[in-house]
């Protein structure tokens, strides 16, 4: 099965009202198991909806949602949180780590929030860190790290429980140019290492051409680049 399948998907904003605002017309995305795709999309065509949708955070007026061959439309809210917490993982322009937690314990909560026992957790969280590259700042809160070392701990966390999709909102638009490179680098090893499904929007077209599949959202619409 596709780790991720939308087939039709349609959201309105305010529908029946107004201002009602249709954001998404008929989306059909197919993400196989160890494909990159990028979702690039100008500001405002609805890439954060489509994501909040494939993440099982937001619900579509019409169209099917599968996330490795189960339907997620119409599952109650109690399954679909299960499911985003075993499968989804989200990074963000902004790296919302929780500020009073080391980097260490913030790749472990996901994880002891879904039953995993403290040692393995703090050893799984550990063996990310390394993998970043980060293994040296696991001690420190996010606030002393830079603007990088963040988003390779809000990586890891995303990464915590094994998903097999990962959804990131322009991950590295908050770096300067030579750190958002590097940390997108580390992203790619690690998404081709771990086998994981990804869709990853930008703005960034250099970046976008070294994933497999480039697609622009417009107006509603996905289209290949
Ligand atoms: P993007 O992430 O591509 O910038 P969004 O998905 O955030 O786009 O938003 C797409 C459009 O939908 C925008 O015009 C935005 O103003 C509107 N929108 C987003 N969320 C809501 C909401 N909760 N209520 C009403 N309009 C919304
Ligand atoms: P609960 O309300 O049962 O504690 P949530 O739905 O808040 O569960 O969270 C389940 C998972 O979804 C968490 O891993 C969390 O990181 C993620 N999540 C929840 N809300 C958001 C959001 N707005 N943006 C990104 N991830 C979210």
């Amino acid at each position: 099965d596709p780790v991720l399948q939308l087939t039709g998907v349609a959201k309105t904003y305010n529908k029946g009202l107004p201002n009602a605002v249709q954001v998404l017309q008929a989306i059909d995305l197919t993400v196989q198991p160890g494909e990159i795709v990028a979702l690039v999309a100008p500001s405002g065509a609805g890439k954060s909806t489509l994501l909040h949708i494939a993440g099982l955070l937001d619900t579509p007026d019409a169209g099917s949602v599968r996330i490795c061959g189960a339907e997620m439309v119409g599952e109650s809210d109690r399954k679909r949180t299960g499911v985003r917490r075993s499968d989804v993982g989200f990074v963000y322009q902004f790296h919302h780590l929780l500020p009073e937690f080391t980097a260490l314990e913030n790749v472990m909560l996901p994880q002891l929030a879904n039953g995993v026992p403290r040692a393995e957790a703090q050893t799984r969280a550990a063996d990310l860190l390394c993998r970043v590259g980060v293994e040296a700042r696991s001690e420190h809160r996010p606030a002393a790290l830079s603007g990088g070392e963040q988003q390779r701990v809000a990586l890891c966390r995303a990464l915590a429980n094994e998903p097999r999709l990962l959804l990131a909102d322009e991950p590295t638009g908050n770096l300067d140019p030579e750190t958002s490179a590097q940390v997108f680098a580390t992203l790619m090893g690690l998404v081709r290492d771990t086998g994981l499904a990804a869709v990853i929007a930008t703005h960034n077209m250099e970046l976008a051409a070294r994933m497999d599949r480039v697609l622009r959202m417009d107006k509603g619409v996905l289209t290949p680049a």
